[in-house]
C-alpha cells in the first residue's frame, strides 16, 4: 500500500446518544455511603445528544461549546459530565487530553432524562475514536460508571434493568415501539435534592408505619413512604408484569405498571405536577409517571397520533414550559460521523 492511503486520522468524530425513561424506579433506603440501592428498567428514548469531538493543537487542552434548546443552562468547564468523559479517558490512556467538544442538546436539562449523562457516554466513544485509544467495550462501561450512575446505560441503550445504582445492567427483551409524550418544566429538579426529600418522606412514613402498627394494620400502611421497605434492598423480580407487558409489546399492560418510588417525592417538592399528571390522564394516557427524579413528566400512548394528542393537551392547559414527543426503545451511543 502506498503511504498516502494511511489515510491522516479523523479530523472529527460525532457521536449520538439517547436520553431515557425510566419505566420502573425503586429505591431503598440510603446506605451508609450515600447512594441509594435501586432497581430500575431504563428505556432509551429517541430525544438524542450529538457530541463532536475535533483535533486541536497538542497542549491546546479541551474546550467545550454547547447548542440547541436550553443550551444557556449548561456548564461550559469542567464540570460538564462530556468535559470529564475526555479527562477519564486522557487519564485511563495515557493520552493528552486535547479536543474541542460541541455537544448538540436534544434531551431536556435537569428533566430527569438524563442528557448529561448521554453527553458524557458520547464524549467516552467519540474521545476514545478520534484519539485512537482502541478502548474495549469493558474498558468504556467501567469509565462511564465511574462518571455516574446512568451513564453506562446511555451507552447501551434499548431497554435494561439497572441494580446496584442502577449502572448494573442486564438488556430486557421487548416488542415492537412504544410512544411516549413528555412534559418539560421550566425549572429541572436537582437529583440529590430529590432523593433528600425522599429520605425525609421515608422517614416520616417509617415512624408513621410504626405507629399505625401498634395501633393494628391500616389500609395506609406502606403507602407513605411510596411503599419503601428501608430493610430490603429493591428486587427487579417485583417487575414480573413490566417485563412481560415489553415483551409483549403490549403498551396497556406497560402503562399499568409504569411505577416510580421517587415520584411522591417530585411532587411533593413540585405541587403542580400534579395538574401535568392529570392533564395526560385526561387525554387517554396509558400511564404517567414523573421521569426519573423529575420534573419531566412522561405519558405512555397508544400511538404516535396519541402522544401529539396527550401533548397538544398539555400545552392547551398550559401547565408546561414545552412538549415533546419520542418513541422508544432507541439505540445506545453510535458513531453518526
Ligand atoms: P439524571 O436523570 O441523570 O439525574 P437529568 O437529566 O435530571 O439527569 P442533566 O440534564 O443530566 O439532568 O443535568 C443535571 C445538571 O448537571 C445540570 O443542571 C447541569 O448543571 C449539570 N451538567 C453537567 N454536565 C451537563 C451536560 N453535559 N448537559 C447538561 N447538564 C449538565
Amino acid at each position: 500500500m502506498s503511504g498516502h492511503l494511511h489515510a491522516a486520522p479523523e479530523p472529527s468524530v460525532t457521536v449520538r446518544t439517547p436520553g431515557k425513561v425510566n419505566l420502573v424506579l425503586r429505591s431503598g433506603a440510603v446506605r451508609d455511603d450515600g447512594y441509594h440501592p435501586l432497581s430500575t428498567v431504563f428505556q432509551a428514548v429517541s430525544l438524542f445528544e450529538e457530541v463532536t469531538a475535533t483535533h486541536v493543537a497538542p497542549g491546546a487542552g479541551i474546550s467545550l461549546t454547547v447548542s440547541g434548546p436550553q443550551a444557556d443552562v449548561v456548564p461550559l468547564d469542567e464540570t460538564n459530565l462530556a468535559w470529564r468523559a475526555a479527562l477519564a479517558v486522557a487519564d485511563h490512556t495515557g493520552l493528552d487530553a486535547d479536543v474541542a467538544l460541541h455537544l448538540h442538546k436534544g434531551v431536556p436539562v435537569a428533566g430527569g432524562m438524563a442528557g448529561g449523562s448521554a453527553d458524557a457516554a458520547a464524549a467516552l466513544v467519540a474521545c476514545d475514536a478520534l484519539w485512537g485509544a482502541g478502548l474495549s467495550r469493558h474498558d468504556l462501561t467501567v469509565l462511564a460508571a465511574g462518571l455516574g450512575a446512568d451513564v453506562p446505560f446511555a451507552l447501551l441503550g434499548h431497554t435494561a434493568v439497572g441494580t446496584g445504582r442502577g449502572d448494573v445492567l442486564t438488556p430486557v427483551l421487548t416488542r415492537g415501539e412504544f410512544h411516549w409524550a413528555f412534559a418539560v418544566q421550566a425549572e429541572g429538579l436537582s437529583t440529590p435534592s430529590v432523593f433528600a426529600r425522599f429520605d425525609e418522606l421515608s422517614a416520616a412514613g417509617v415512624s408513621a408505619a410504626g405507629a399505625d402498627r401498634a395501633a393494628g394494620p391500616t389500609p395506609l400502611d406502606g403507602e407513605m413512604a411510596g411503599g419503601v421497605d428501608p430493610g430490603r434492598s429493591p428486587d427487579p423480580g417485583d417487575d414480573a408484569e413490566l417485563m412481560a407487558a415489553l415483551r409483549a409489546g403490549d403498551p396497556t399492560a406497560l402503562g399499568e405498571a409504569l411505577h416510580n418510588d421517587l415520584q411522591a417525592a417530585a411532587l411533593d417538592l413540585r405541587p403542580e405536577l400534579g395538574q401535568v399528571l392529570e392533564v395526560a390522564r385526561e387525554a387517554g394516557a396509558l400511564g404517567t409517571l414523573v421521569s426519573g427524579s423529575g420534573p419531566t413528566i412522561a405519558a405512555l400512548a397508544r400511538s404516535r397520533r396519541h402522544a401529539l394528542a396527550v401533548a397538544a393537551a398539555w400545552t392547551t392547559a398550559d401547565v408546561v414550559a414545552s412538549v415533546w414527543t419520542a418513541t422508544g426503545p432507541a439505540p445506545g451511543a453510535r458513531i453518526t460521523g
